[in-house]
């Protein structure tokens, strides 16, 4: 006869007691590695901040100090020889399959000293888990083989493959690769899917990418982030404080001026106005413009389209002479094209004076209502109702 352990649980109760402690990982990694340590988006109780590194210790081994520094070079790096981990250059199935290898990998002490500010150096990190990292895991094996007997040791397998799996392989891995993108950020990030429950609000890369000071990991109204709604859980009993989680912008019915801070606010919410201007303005044209298309561009009509819109820099080359081409042939999207980046370059230039930043945007506004393109025209008033402050 098999040990049961104290509790001695059927079957469906200890999947569903994995579950729940695989979760608590999540939570903790989302949470408090991700959010509160790494972006410090998030404030956390000193209690709460401390159960979440012990809970960890016990689960994962992992040490705030390695995660956090390797989290922000890859921030830093996204995409580039220097990503610690980017299956865009080193491919998706080291990734995904040697995700926690990459971390290790990864902490050298030049990586920890430059990223690794802010993380925690108190006596228990010292004496007790950057000391005996192994020994968190190792006591969990011991309790899961009180408690639920023999299955313990299962249930400690999937415990601890739980992280290098969903948040090393995955999140890391697929949300560089595959998924939706809402907003054109500068590097290969996706939102794997819109629901964020099973790795914690993590699915929403994208999302992240764009916003990476944000609390919230969620952007459109169909879009679920759990972390988040932990969060304002545990901002009731004053526990967590989110420090950021939208753009200061707001639009102003009726507004019809360009001011300064038409031009912060514009700034601020850059990829949605994108967003909006490949909506509003680009996919609208395109439909227009199909039945002109050069006959060697026309196959590629739907491709072109989502160029047009798409980070340049993520543009390979061999598309990109497809889309010279559709640009010297078509005047009409030539201009809106143009028109585009002109008003990314309101927020890419550094060092521009804000005065100059507002005639830039003046003179955009001018020529795009004077252009004769009604989606233009139009969108040149979407933009004057934008200010700092709510109407
Ligand atoms: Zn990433
Ligand atoms: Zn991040």
């Amino acid at each position: 006869m098999w040990y049961n352990g104290l509790l001695d649980l059927s079957v469906m109760q200890l999947i569903a007691v994995t579950l729940a402690l695989t979760h608590v990982t999540i939570v903790s990694v989302t949470l408090y590695l991700h959010r509160h340590s790494a972006h410090n988006s998030l404030d956390l109780h000193p209690a709460l901040a401390h159960f979440f590194r012990f809970w960890l210790w016990l689960t994962t081994a992992q040490n705030t100090k390695e995660w956090t520094a390797i989290h922000r070079k890859h921030h830093a790096k996204c995409e580039t020889e220097d990503d610690p981990h980017s299956p865009v250059v080193k491919g998706i199935r080291k990734v995904l399959f040697e995700g926690a290898e990459l971390y290790a990998e990864a902490a050298t002490a030049e990586t920890l000293e430059r990223y690794g500010q802010r993380t925690p150096e108190d006596w228990v990190e010292r004496q007790v888990y950057s000391r005996y990292r192994m020994l968190g895991i190792t006591l969990m094996a011991a309790v899961n083989l009180l408690l639920f007997g023999v299955n313990g040791i299962w249930i400690w397998a999937v415990q601890m493959m739980w992280i290098p799996v969903w948040a090393a392989g995955v999140v890391n891995g697929i949300g560089h690769y595959v998924g939706y993108r809402n907003f054109e950020c500068a590097d290969n990030a996706r939102n794997i899917s819109p629901i964020g429950l099973l790795i914690g609000g993590e699915e929403l890369h994208n999302n992240h990418h764009t916003y990476p000071n944000s609390a919230k990991l969620s952007r459109r109204w169909y879009e679920v982030d759990i972390g988040w709604g932990y969060i304002r859980v545990f901002q009731l009993f004053g526990l967590a404080k989110p420090k950021g989680f939208r753009p200061v912008a707001h639009r102003v019915p009726g507004k019809n001026v360009v001011d300064v801070e038409t031009v912060q606010a514009i700034a601020n919410n850059r990829f949605d106005i994108m967003r909006q201007y490949r909506k509003q303005v680009m996919e609208p044209a395109m439909r227009q413009q199909k039945a002109k298309l050069e006959d060697a561009i026309r196959p590629r009509y739907r491709k072109l389209k989502r160029m047009l819109s798409q980070e340049t820099s993520l543009i390979k080359p061999k598309d990109q002479v497809h889309l010279e081409l559709l640009l010297e042939t078509n005047p009409v999207l030539s201009q809106l094209y143009q028109k585009s980046h002109e008003l990314q370059a309101l927020w890419r230039r550094r060092g521009v004076k804000p005065q100059e930043k507002l005639q830039a945007l003046l003179d955009w506004c001018r020529d795009a209502e004077a252009s004769g393109i009604r989606h233009l025209e139009e969108f040149a008033a979407y933009l004057k109702a934008y200010s700092l402050r709510p109407a």
